[in-house]
């Protein structure tokens, strides 16, 4: 997800925007999401549910979708890159579908000032 700035000067959201592209670059987020899908298939076969290495299950839909639109959404953004609920921990992180990631960030704009 990208932040905009709302207005000039407002250095606070120039930083963490920043600091949250940079973040989405590194091995322990690659490792993070790969943790996450791990876990939730273990979830998804202990259910009995057989879901393939091409999809997943969004988490707030429900449904069952191709991989490719999957996302992987931070319960928390404010948390920052380590601690028990930072950006790399993998319990911050939910698998959900596109679609879902896009409504939770479009309402999230009028709240938070953030553009998805
Ligand atoms: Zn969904
Ligand atoms: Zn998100």
């Amino acid at each position: 997800m990208h932040y905009t700035r709302q207005k000039e000067g407002d250095e606070r959201m120039t930083d963490y925007r920043l600091s949250y592209q940079r973040f989405l670059k590194t091995r322990a987020w690659s490792e993070t999401k790969a943790k996450v899908l791990a876990k939730r298939r273990r979830k998804w076969n202990k259910k009995g549910l057989y879901i393939d290495n091409e999809h997943f299950k969004c988490e707030k839909c429900k449904r069952i979708l191709p991989l490719y639109i999957a996302n992987y959404h931070h319960k928390r953004y404010k948390n920052r890159w380590t601690g028990s609920l930072g950006w790399s921990n993998p319990s911050n992180v939910i698998i959900i579908c596109k679609m879902c990631h896009e409504h939770i960030h479009r309402k999230k704009i009028k709240r938070m000032k953030v553009r998805f």
